[in-house]
């Protein structure tokens, strides 16, 4: 059973219209908290670093394989992680970076993350993507 943590204490972004299908002309692909750029964002569950990597739209970005067979993006930090791949990610504990504002689809600096069953979840179809707030708070750590 994977335990799974709040990424700072923050403000999930409801008003970014979360995990929405048919949020404004596209859909929202992931779920989003607010947070002062340069706030540490923590691990959400434990699991292994998949990928770091920086896309254009997305910015500065990792992704983590976790023990319930997800993969988490955390998408838009202030700079490249500091985590290898590979490198074990403890929930709740390991730092994984700081909110920023990199890439081109972001208007303010919060954390974007996408959550799949699929190993690249900015690359997913809408229908193979999980609603990680849902998640955590089905699977909260005690
Ligand atoms: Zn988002």
């Amino acid at each position: 059973m994977a335990e799974y943590f709040e990424p700072f204490p923050g403000t999930r972004g409801d008003e970014l219209g979360n995990f929405n299908k048919a949020y404004r002309t596209q859909p929202h692909r992931g779920s989003d908290w607010s947070g002062n750029g340069g706030k540490v964002i923590k691990a959400i569950t434990t699991g292994r670093v998949k990928e770091v990597f920086e896309t254009s739209a997305l910015g500065h970005c990792l992704i983590q394989a976790t023990a319930d067979g997800h993969y988490i993006l955390y998408a838009h930090m202030k700079a490249k992680s500091s985590r290898k791949v590979g490198e074990m990610l403890i929930g709740g504990e390991t730092a994984v970076g700081a909110v920023g504002n990199t890439g081109t689809s972001t208007t303010g600096a919060h954390l974007h993350c996408g959550f799949s069953t699929k190993p690249k979840p900015h690359l997913a179809a809408f229908e193979d993507l999980v609603d990680l707030h849902a998640h955590i708070d089905a699977n909260k750590a005690a």
